[in-house]
């Protein structure tokens, strides 16, 4: 089984209104591209036109983008509040 698989199994309660994860309004480019791979949930994404795109649901709350690039591409970054967030059914 690949990871894909096994991350479709996990559930996420999405705080609608309540990003848990905001992009700063002008993110460093060169850092964003740092993690086109490294978010272990691919949900920093380049489209062909070189738009970039982020949508903190499905985030696995693993903070590699704060630590990797925290405010040069981050305005804010927290866990989810209370009974929202990823749902982990693997471990
Ligand atoms: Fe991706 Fe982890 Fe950042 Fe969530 S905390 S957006 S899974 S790198």
């Amino acid at each position: 089984v690949n990871v894909d698989v096994k991350l479709g199994v996990n559930k996420f309660h999405v705080d609608e209104g309540h990003p848990h994860i905001i992009l700063a309004d002008n993110p460093n480019i060169n850092e964003f591209r740092k993690l086109l791979n490294a978010c272990p949930a691919n949900l920093y994404k380049q489209d062909a036109q070189g738009n970039i795109h982020f949508d903190c649901a499905g985030c696995l709350e693993c903070g590699t983008c704060r630590v990797l690039c925290g405010e040069s591409i981050l305005e804010h970054w927290d866990y989810p509040a209370g009974t929202f967030g990823v749902d982990y059914r693997y471990g």
